[in-house]
């Protein structure tokens, strides 16, 4: 299974895990990161080193734009108010894959570069470079598995952005079925 999250060997050096409690890697001193096997690779003859997956991150960015290019430019005229609201959730969610991906994986690069100390610090530094506005927004996508999720114990772009896409869907559902005809 591609979603399995572990650690036994650190993500920088290759080195084995030896007590999977540990927090720092006692080979390299990296914090160990808990990564789905879809995100460790053979690199440069190092076992289960860390493999981004940022080109498919990329492309859910790409897709979401492309969405709303669509629906508000080019089919706006023809679609009802009721049809937009109901496909808004395409674009947002094609969003939140792409930027819960790219950032997340931005965290883990600053975790294995050891500009970071773990997951949660490399998320914030990963987006202390933006503007305000646009960091509130990263900031509340996140909200989500913060809530849900122990980054200390996984630390699985992956699977993070798996989880806050599956809680943001069932909240826009709720809201598209539930709140949204009474309004
Ligand atoms: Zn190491």
């Amino acid at each position: 299974m591609g979603i399995r999250v572990h650690a036994l060997r650190c993500a920088n050096c290759g080195a084995p895990v030896e007590d999977p409690k540990e927090q720092r890697c006692s080979f390299c001193g990296v914090y160990l990161l808990r990564l789905s096997r879809l995100e460790l690779a053979t690199i440069d003859g190092k076992v289960g080193v860390f493999r981004s997956l940022r080109p498919l991150y990329l492309a859910f960015i790409a897709a979401a734009v492309l969405s709303v290019v669509l629906i508000y430019f080019v089919f706006f005229d023809s679609l009802s108010e009721t049809l937009l609201v109901r496909i808004s959730p395409i674009w947002f969610l094609l969003g939140v894959v792409g930027t819960c991906g790219l950032y997340t994986e931005k965290a883990v690069k600053l975790v294995l570069a050891q500009k970071a100390e773990t997951l949660q610090d490399g998320l914030i530094k990963g987006t202390a470079s933006l503007p305000l506005l646009l960091r509130l927004l990263v900031g509340l996508i996140f909200v989500a598995p913060r809530l849900l999720i122990n980054l200390n114990k996984t630390s699985s772009p992956f699977w993070i952005t798996t989880t806050t896409t599956a809680v943001w869907a069932a909240l826009l559902y709720l809201f598209l079925v539930g709140i949204f005809p009474a309004l």
